[in-house]
Formats: structure tokens, C-alpha cells, sequence
């Protein structure tokens, strides 16, 4: 069995499909964001592992549907327990390969994880099937667990969203096959361990690591499977959505993000400058990320006094270290990519005002940056970086700020701050976003819906939208009287 030892822990670096790790004979190489070095030489999935893991998931689906969501609940239960005890061993690992700041995976994202299985243990264990009786007939919806299901993730966040997605889909009674990303792969395969520790049954959980082109292809092409949860960017959801329809498999996308930061004269100014500078954190890498700061006009000037008064606190560094508050990002592609939105930017006329290169202290560090567009029509302003990079607009009046708002073709979240209770339930209704925040961000309820408008996603996650997802639901009719 190959493994690697990742800062303190000990990683599988091959598939788990079966209840067993299954080599292959290629391998891509993980890299870590911190310093570069190599982290591991991962198994590189194909055609073979796919067919390998969907046959060990269809298998596995019969009796862990069977299991009931009681049975299944008590699963879901263990394997949270074990993600709390193991909480640190998990955050080093995610930290050294995706570079998301330590404490912040301490102190919430892994632990989130274990709220996630918690959370859908309860969910799916209160489900009432719905009953009544019309035209004779005694009328019930049941909710049939829907097969094998193929969960693929991105690489911000690989854990939180893998289990958020994973959670639902185990506690609906579906079986998995989750394919996360090159380029943060380490964390899956620590969950993969977790699962057998908590004693699943073989086949329930399975993890296929590989390229997306290639062995993520292979799994969504695959006949066999019934469902397919993806998260990450517009683009590849295109492809997923094309070899979903072939098959006919409902799919789920939870895609990127181009998200208005709206400030209104009448707001807390101070908290919205704060609350704006933040969204450098985890160097912007951030589906969610309000990254389109829009100002009403009599406060653009206090407000951005402020917001680069609190911008210049931020410190560049080491994620390991408590210090840090900006981290480096993922990938020296990404940093290009990154870098090169904000070349065309400056090509585009766009005004650079702070910020716009790769930091001093040299490594896969981009500066926090902000760009004042020369319209709203520039890319900058209309397509997700992904990175450091805001842009900065002023408005005039509530109709124009809203249409700003809205002038993208994303519309996964948006952030709103204002002081009038009214105008945050019209700009709330009216900002074209699947979650909108007023006054705060990032505060979530797991039993809330989640997912996206426009090219920010397709389907609902969160509470019993996710485990509808992963139900067929099945109308019942029996004819009163006609059966004892
Ligand atoms: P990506 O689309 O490049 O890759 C996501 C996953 O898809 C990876 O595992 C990749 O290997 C796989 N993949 C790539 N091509 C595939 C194919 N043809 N078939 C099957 N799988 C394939 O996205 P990324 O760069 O990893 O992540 C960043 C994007 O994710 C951003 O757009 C970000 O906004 C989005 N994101 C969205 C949410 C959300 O909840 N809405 C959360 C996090 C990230």
C-alpha cells in the first residue's frame, strides 16, 4: 500500500474503491502551495478505476438502502465523532496542501465536516414521508434512494466540500464515488480512512483520485451511475452537464461566483470597509466572495479611506502561522491565470489602484488588489478571477446599485449593507443571488438551501433540497378499503 507522510500524518496516495486502496499505474504529482515541494505522487485514475469504483458502489447500494436512515444515521454519527478527533491531523494536512489558513481550519472549515454528517444524520432520520388521502385512494410520497451517486469537488475547500456533498447524498441512502481535485487531493483520502474506521460497509464510500479530463470524465460518463453532485467552475459543469444528459442523470452544480458587495449611504460604514477588506482572506479564493465592491456615491470616499486602512493590515504569509492573514495561492498556474486577468485589465484601461503584482516576499503570493473598471462591461468586472482581485464602482441610488448588481451573468451570492430594515428586504429580493447576507457574511444554517443563479449554478444543496436530490421520489397509491 502506498502512502506519504504529509507533515505529521500518514496519507494514503491511492484510490480507496471497495473498502480496499487500489493503486494505478500512473501518478500526477501534488505539490505543495506553501513552499513548492512535493507532498505526495497520487494515484492517477483512468477508465479502469471508474469502472472499478462505480461497479464497488452499485454493489454496495442495495443493502445500504436497505439500512434504512436510522441504521444509516448511526454510520453518519461515527464517522463525525472521528473527524473531531482526528481535527488536527486533518487541518495540517488541508493546510499544507491547499494552503487555507490553519487556524481557520481548526477553529471552523474541518470542523464543519463533522457538522455536515451530523447534520444529515438528523435530516434524513425526521423525514416524515408526506400522507393524505384524495379519490379514494391512501396517498403517500416516499422518498427511494436513487443509486450510485458521483460527488466531484474543487480544490478550495477539498474536505468541507466533499463532506458537505457526501453527507447528504450517504444519508439519502445513496452510495459514493468521490473524485476530488488534482490539485488538493490529500484530504479525501485521510476521509476515505475515517469511513473504514467507522466501519461502513465496503463499497459505500469510494474515493478515485485523478485528473478531471480524465478519470472525472470516465465517472461522469458512466452508465451506471445515478446521480452526479459537482462543484467548481461554469466551464467544466458544461461538459457534466453534457454527458449527464446523455444518460439521463439528474446532476447538481454549485459553480462560480462573481458576487456584489452593495454599500448604501445609510450602513455601519465601518463594519462594510472591514467586511470588504476581508474579502482577501484566503486570498480571495473564495466562490462566495463579494469581490464586485459597489459604493454608494456620497460615502465613496470615507469608505474607501477605510477599506484601505484595513486592506493594509492584512499580512502576506505562511498559513501555519497565526500571524498571517492573506495565504498563497493554490498553484503556480493559478497565479498566471490570476496575473493575467489583471494584465487585460490594465490593457483594457482599467485603473490598477492597488495592488496588481505578485508580492515581494516572492513564492505563489499575489498582491490584494483593487481595479477601478473603465466600465462595467470589463472582464475584470464580469467574469470570476478567483484571486486577490476587487473591483471598485460607485452608484447612485438604490435602482442603479441593484442593477449593478445584477449586471453579470453570475449570481451565486451577494453581501448588502445598509442601516434600513426596509431597503434589506427590497435589495435582498431584488439582488439576483442564490444567498444573499445583509450586514454579515458567511453565516450559514445547514438546513437552509444552497446553490446558485444564472452561470453560478443549477440545483439546490443544504437541508432536505440535498436529500431530495438524491431521491427518486415515489408516489404510493393504495385503494382504501382494499387491503387489510
Ligand atoms: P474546475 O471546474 O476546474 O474543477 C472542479 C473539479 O472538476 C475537479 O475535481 C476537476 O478535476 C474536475 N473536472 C475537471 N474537468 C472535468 C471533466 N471534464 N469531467 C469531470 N470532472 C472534471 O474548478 P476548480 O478550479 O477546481 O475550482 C474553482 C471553481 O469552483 C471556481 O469557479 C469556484 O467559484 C467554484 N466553486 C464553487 C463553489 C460553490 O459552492 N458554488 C464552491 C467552491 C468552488
Amino acid at each position: 500500500m502506498s502512502r506519504a507522510r504529509v507533515g505529521g500524518a500518514d496519507v494514503s496516495t491511492e484510490h480507496f474503491i471497495g473498502g480496499e486502496h487500489v493503486g494505478s499505474g500512473a501518478v500526477f504529482t501534488d505539490l505543495s502551495p506553501i513552499d513548492g515541494s512535493v507532498l505526495a505522487e497520487v494515484a492517477r485514475g483512468g477508465e479502469r478505476e471508474a469502472d472499478l469504483a462505480v461497479a464497488a458502489a452499485a454493489a454496495a447500494f442495495p443493502s445500504w438502502a436497505a439500512l434504512g436512515p436510522a441504521g444509516r444515521a448511526a454510520h453518519l454519527h461515527r464517522l463525525a465523532d472521528l473527524i473531531d478527533a482526528n481535527l488536527d491531523r486533518l487541518a495540517e494536512v488541508e493546510c499544507l496542501d491547499m494552503a487555507m489558513l490553519l487556524r481557520s481550519l481548526k477553529a471552523r472549515v474541518i470542523a464543519r465536516g463533522a457538522r455536515n454528517f451530523r447534520a444529515y444524520a438528523d435530516l434524513a432520520a425526521a423525514y416524515e414521508e408526506r400522507a393524505w388521502s384524495s379519490n379514494g385512494t391512501a396517498n403517500r410520497v416516499l422518498r427511494m434512494p436513487s443509486g450510485p451517486a458521483v460527488v466531484i469537488t474543487p480544490w478550495n475547500a477539498p474536505f468541507m466540500l466533499s463532506t458537505w456533498k457526501t453527507a447528504p447524498a450517504l444519508a439519502a441512502g445513496c452510495t459514493v464515488v468521490l473524485k476530488p481535485a488534482e490539485w488538493s487531493p490529500l484530504s479525501c483520502s485521510l476521509l476515505a480512512d475515517l469511513v473504514q474506521e467507522a466501519g461502513f460497509p465496503p463499497g459505500v464510500f469510494n474515493v478515485v483520485q485523478g485528473i478531471g479530463e480524465e478519470v472525472g470524465a470516465a465517472l461522469v460518463a458512466h452508465p451506471g451511475v445515478r446521480r452526479i453532485s459537482f462543484t467548481g467552475s461554469p466551464e467544466t459543469a458544461r461538459h457534466i452537464g453534457v454527458a449527464a444528459a446523455r444518460n439521463i442523470v439528474p446532476f447538481t452544480g454549485e459553480l462560480g461566483g462573481k458576487g456584489p458587495l452593495l454599500v448604501f449611504a445609510d450602513c455601519d460604514l465601518e463594519a462594510a470597509a472591514r467586511k470588504a477588506a476581508g474579502q482577501y482572506d484566503d486570498a480571495g479564493q473564495v466562490c462566495l466572495a463579494g469581490t464586485r465592491l459597489l459604493v454608494e456615491e456620497p460615502v465613496a470616499e470615507p469608505f474607501l479611506e477605510l477599506f484601505h486602512r484595513f486592506t493594509d493590515e492584512h499580512v502576506l504569509g505562511d498559513p501555519r502561522d497565526d500571524r498571517t492573514t492573506v495565504s498563497p495561492l493554490i498553484h503556480p498556474e493559478h497565479l498566471s491565470r490570476v496575473e493575467c486577468f489583471v494584465e487585460r485589465a490594465r490593457a483594457n484601461g482599467d485603473e490598477v489602484v492597488r495592488g496588481g503584482r505578485r508580492a515581494a516576499i516572492g513564492g505563489l503570493f499575489y498582491e490584494p488588489t483593487l481595479v477601478v473598471p473603465r466600465s462595467n462591461e470589463s472582464e475584470i468586472v464580469q467574469r470570476e478571477v478567483f484571486g486577490p482581485v476587487l473591483t471598485f464602482q460607485t452608484f447612485a441610488g438604490e435602482e442603479e446599485g441593484v442593477a449593478l448588481a445584477n449586471s453579470t451573468p453570475y449570481g451565486l451570492s451577494g453581501i448588502v449593507y445598509t442601516g434600513s430594515r426596509e431597503r434589506a428586504e427590497r435589495v435582498g429580493r431584488a439582488v439576483r443571488a442564490g444567498t444573499v447576507w445583509v450586514n454579515t457574511f458567511l453565516v450559514r444554517d445547514l438546513t437552509a438551501p444552497f446553490g446558485g443563479v444564472g452561470i453560478s449554478g443549477i440545483g439546490r444543496e443544504g437541508g432536505d433540497y440535498a436529500l431530495d436530490f438524491y431521491s427518486d421520489l415515489k408516489t404510493l397509491q393504495i385503494l382504501e378499503g382494499s387491503c387489510r
